[in-house]
């Protein structure tokens, strides 16, 4: 199944001049998503990992199912103030601007073997926060895998140290 024909160009969202992967065709077509998420955990079939980590919101869509489908721990990642326990944090450059993201201090223990998943790759600049966050408690990153890259923002430079998956590419 091409899995592409169910991700959509919305031209101008968020801002002017952007043209946005909207992945939500895929979501309401339950043979579409299953395959998908099956698909996806393939990628990464035969890696020795124990631990999803995810960014909020669509990262979860993605990193639930596939989570459950290779029983793997799952860690959320979320926006500064939404998580309930103690948490640590990492600041990062956007293409305009700065973001955090944050993480329960407890989630990744010391030689944890670490799968990061989100829908779409962009610059990059998601995932190498995260991936940071990550060996700053002394986990590993075992790969990276998302749905779709956006190549002509070189996403893969930024991330020129770790192995990284996608099931489509721009
Ligand atoms: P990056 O940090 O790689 O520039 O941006 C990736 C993050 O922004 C991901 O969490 C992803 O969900 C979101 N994102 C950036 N561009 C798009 C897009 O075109 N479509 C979707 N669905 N998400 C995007």
């Amino acid at each position: 199944m091409d899995l592409g024909v169910f991700v959509r160009d919305i031209p101008d969202f968020p801002k002017p001049g952007v043209v946005f992967k909207d992945v939500t065709p895929m979501l309401k077509d339950p043979d579409a998503f299953r395959e998908c998420i099956l698909q996806m955990s393939s990628l990464v079939e035969g890696l020795d990992f124990d631990t999803i980590v995810a960014p909020e919101a669509r990262g979860f869509i993605f990193a639930a199912p596939i989570a459950f489908h290779t029983r793997k721990a799952l860690v959320p990642v979320r926006k500064p103030g939404k998580l309930p326990y103690e948490t640590l944090e990492i600041d990062y450059e956007l293409e305009y601007g700065k973001a955090t993201l944050q993480m329960h201090i407890d989630a990744i223990h010391k030689g944890a073997k670490v799968l990061i998943v989100d829908d779409i790759l962009a610059t990059g600049g998601t995932m190498k926060a995260i991936a940071e966050m990550i060996e700053k408690c002394g986990g590993e990153v075992i790969s990276i895998l998302c749905l779709a890259e956006l190549n002509f923002l070189r996403p893969r430079e930024k991330l020129a140290r770790y192995d990284v998956r996608t099931l489509i590419s721009y």
